[in-house]
């Protein structure tokens, strides 16, 4: 199998690795330089990373000049060496600013006002740097310009691999009342400047506000604190696109660094309808398996199976919704026997009717749901993640479950929007949640309750005003429901691991289409002739989903819906706080590279004009093995395309903040057979995981002399000190 050589990919990839017509070669020992980054509790779980850095003797098409083949040592390079003991990062004692200076030694970072000149990168290397032609992968020219005055200062952070990028690195606002992230792996000036970056550019979000988008503070304050500025809508300029749902031609227009909050395709999920359609499909194959969302019925069109049902099953209890509904809106509760009117008034709406669990887990007697937040960074591999907070939101009247009770919305309802108003609604003012230390924000910091949904509105705003009412209150945090459950007996680590499960497999039943319509939008190489090839796509998506999920008194958790546009307001400190993190969190986790809007349009431009003429380079990274082969591949068979794909994933869940992983993880193989089309990047990761995905390591002797090792290129090494 021969390789084509990729020109600039080669600082982003693996470093040092060679690529010659045969595959990958590893350059001689000697000249791999070490490197060793300590990584601290928020991007790491005890594993610390050993990477040989990049060297000069990569070869690459550029030759000797190559920007990434400077000998330059590695960032950080020169503070730690191989053996070193890993300094434990201490927690701060002060303020965050003295926190981040002893985070990075006394090194201060270049500010917007800073008096001294601009680092520049000699214009021979500028030069090079503009006209090299644009593929999907980085190198410090594509970061260099001049900068406007911001708001913020824009923090670059390490990679944990030696010779990779660094990824713009987003800060809690502190008026959120954050407990202060790790700064420790955030470059100061002058290893900025030594990956060629003459100095940072300025960078671009875009809002764009509809009905279901809405001006959060947490999204719009968390992008001004990374020094972001503003643009419309219909500026190419943006970094990061927020708004409602992409069209795949949009995202065909996309630079390669630049991201969208959604996946083109999620109304598959976001739809009460279709993600009913999709979890029913897959129960039909996995019945035991796919018992995840309360049978129901979509309505007027499958009104003869619903009669039927109701007919073999004259007591179950039944919730009609409506489908463009939410909040509770329109939600109607009764038994198999519907009197004729109120049927007749349902069918004529689009809604969905589902089996009513009318035996749920109660906490002190009142029926509660959770909201979970779920991001996910792709669907091709899929990788998904969960929030450490999430909300559990009470109903305020006492559940019995009889005939005569179905009217009763505050007893059966959890919404906050249905419960709100109750008498009986607890509120409990306290600042912080739980285990929290510091000062309150202040009112004028939160934003207000805002307006009732309208009909047609899909996003979950009304839902959650109150969080700050911990404690005595209708809304719980999640610390707060183990220790409940924790209390009464429940294993609170195993309800949790069967809601994950449920999340994936959600996600999975979804994933054909999400994927198909994603993929219409993707350029898988901007010149890429095969894209089949290749091991993943263009990586233009996340997303953060609003799960809700309701759990039964045998502790088995039911899916209600999948919002596509959770609220993210901030009417509260303890929502401020839990949704600021998680913004700032998925921002630093879906890891944007610094670039130069200017340098990227034209050099994009470049390499649209040479494929127009013909004369691109194809730079498709071809795969090692088959869908079936990789199943038993060595790591020895793995080619620089799967290690690739590895390191991006490592180096993603080491930016993880407060979310955790859950799928790939180990054991996720077990959900291969719920794929519809085996994926190629999914079955890289789930072998690399079986083979021991980072507790893989290599051992050296004290002289650094590699001693054993498990197949891993020798420039690659996951080891846990
Ligand atoms: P909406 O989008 O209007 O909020 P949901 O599907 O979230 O609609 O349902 C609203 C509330 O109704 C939920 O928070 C939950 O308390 C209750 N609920 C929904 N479906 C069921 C069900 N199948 N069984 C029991 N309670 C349900």
């Amino acid at each position: 199998r021969s390789l084509a050589a990729p020109s600039i990919f080669m600082p982003v990839g693996l470093p040092g690795v060679v690529v010659s017509g045969t595959g990958l070669q590893l350059a001689p020992q000697g000249v791999w330089k070490k490197i060793l980054r300590p990584v601290a509790p928020h991007y790491d779980d005890k594993t610390h990373l050993r990477v040989l850095g990049a060297s000069s003797a990569v070869e690459s098409p550029g030759g000797p000049q190559d920007i990434q083949a400077d000998s330059r040592p590695a960032a950080g390079e020169a503070k730690v060496s191989a053996h070193a003991k890993v300094p434990e990062l201490r927690q701060p004692k002060t303020s965050r600013e003295n926190l981040k200076r002893a985070a990075k030694g006394s090194n201060e970072r270049p500010s917007s006002q800073d008096a001294s000149p601009r680092l520049r990168l000699p214009e021979t290397k500028a030069e090079e740097c503009r006209a090299r032609s644009i593929v999907p992968g980085w190198f410090g020219g594509l970061a260099s310009s001049s900068r406007n005055e911001t708001e913020g200062e824009m923090n670059l952070l390490a990679s944990v691999f030696a010779g990779r990028p660094p990824v713009v690195f987003f800060d809690y606002d502190p008026r959120c009342n954050a407990a202060p992230r790790d700064y420790s792996r955030l470059l100061d000036r002058a290893e900025v400047q030594s990956m060629g970056i003459s100095s940072l550019p300025q960078m671009f979000f875009c809002l764009q506000i509809t009905r279901d988008v809405h001006e959060y503070n947490a999204v719009v304050n968390t992008f001004k604190f990374a020094g972001f500025e503003r643009v419309n809508a219909d500026s190419p300029k943006f970094a990061i696109y927020w708004g409602p749902h992409p069209a795949p031609e949009m995202l065909r227009g996309f630079n390669p660094f630049q991201r969208a909050n959604h996946f083109p395709g999620s109304w598959q999920l976001g739809r009460k309808d279709l993600l009913g359609k999709n979890i029913y499909r897959m129960k039909r194959q996995f019945a035991k398996d796919y018992n995840i969302l309360p049978s129901g019925f979509t309505l007027p069109e499958e009104s003869a199976a619903w009669n039927q049902a109701r007919e073999k099953n004259p007591n179950f209890l039944w919730i009609w919704k409506p489908i463009n509904l939410s909040c509770g809106k329109g939600i109607r509760l009764f038994g198999s026997w519907i009197p004729p009117g109120v049927e007749r008034k349902i069918l004529q709406r689009a809604g969905i009717v589902q089996r009513y669990i009318d035996r749920p887990l109660l906490i002190n007697g009142f029926k509660f749901d959770l909201r979970l937040y779920v991001v996910v960074t792709s669907f091709d591999p899929l990788k998904v993640y969960i929030n450490s907070e999430g909300l559990v939101r009470l109903a305020t009247q006492k559940y019995q479950c009889s005939p005569d009770s179905l009217d009763e919305r505050t007893m059966h309802l959890t919404n906050y929007s249905v419960n709100k108003h109750a008498a009986c609604y607890k509120q409990n003012l306290d600042s912080r949640a739980k285990g929290q230390e510091g000062r309150g924000s202040k009112a004028e910091d939160l934003e207000g309750e805002g307006e009732e949904a309208d009909d047609g509105d899909m996003g979950d705003d009304n839902e959650d005003q109150e969080e700050a009412n911990m404690g005595e209150s209708s809304k719980w945090s999640l610390r707060q429901l183990e220790e409940y459950l924790t209390a009464q007996g429940v294993d609170y680590g195993e309800l949790m691991s069967r809601i994950e499960d449920v999340i994936i497999k959600t996600l999975i039943a979804a994933e054909p289409q999400i994927v198909n319509t994603w993929h219409q939008g993707a350029n898988f190489s901007t010149a890429s002739p095969t894209p089949i090839q290749q091991v993943t796509p263009n990586q233009t998506c996340f997303e953060i989903y609003g799960f809700d999920v309701m759990v039964d008194d045998e502790l088995q958790p039911w899916l209600l819906e999948v919002n596509v546009f959770p609220s993210l307001s901030s009417s509260s400190p303890y929502d401020k706080r839990v949704k600021t993190q998680l913004i700032a969190d998925v921002f630093t986790l879906i890891g944007l590279m610094p670039y130069d809007h200017d340098v990227v349009d034209k050099a994009c431009k470049g390499e649209q004009a040479k494929r127009l003429q013909g004369s691109a380079r194809s730079l498709v990274i071809g795969r090692s093995h088959t869908v079936s082969s990789i199943k038993s591949a060595s790591f020895k068979s793995f080619g620089e395309a799967e290690w690739r794909l590895i390191l991006e994933t490592h180096e993603e869940n080491m930016r993880r903040g407060h979310l955790t992983r859950i799928f790939p993880r180990e054991g996720s193989g077990f959900y291969n057979q719920f794929f519809s089309t085996p994926r190629y990047s999914n079955l890289v990761l789930e072998r690399w995981i079986q083979l021991g995905g980072e507790q893989l390591r290599q051992r050296f002797s004290p002289d650094d002399e590699v001693i054993e090792r498990d197949g891993l290129p020798l420039p690659v090494s996951f080891r846990a000190v």
